[in-house]
């Protein structure tokens, strides 16, 4: 989606150093970190939020989720937060699927 500012990230219109990526998700530093590592874990794919995942997308919810720990692990971190902000009265600002990974 041209206005979102996730895809744009996505895209690369928003330069952004990135921290991890692969063929379905990519991970940047949050701009307005709430901890000592912020992370967050976003799809390529624009979806909405996670209550617009398909049957058909779970794997990629998996994927994310597996990764998690993966990326905890590499930021040196013994254990984690994750929130997945869903839907405006979630507190969700970004309208693009993605978990944010807290911790230390
Ligand atoms: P949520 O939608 O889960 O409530 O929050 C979105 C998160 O994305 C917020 O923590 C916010 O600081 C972060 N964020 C919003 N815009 C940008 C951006 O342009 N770059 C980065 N790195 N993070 C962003
Ligand atoms: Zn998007």
């Amino acid at each position: 989606m041209s206005d979102c500012i996730f895809c744009k990230i996505v895209s690369g219109t928003l330069a952004t150093p990135l921290i991890y990526e692969d063929d379905r998700v990519v991970v940047f530093k949050d701009i307005k970190p709430k901890a000592e590592v912020h992370l967050l874990v976003v799809s390529k794919e624009h979806i909405q939020s996670l209550a617009h995942v398909l049957e058909d997308q779970t794997s990629l919810i998996a994927h994310m989720m597996l990764l998690l720990p993966k990326l905890a692990k590499a930021q040196g971190l013994l254990g984690f937060k994750t929130q997945i902000n869903t839907g405006k009265a979630g507190g969700q600002e970004v309208p693009h699927l993605h978990i944010q990974l807290l911790g230390g």
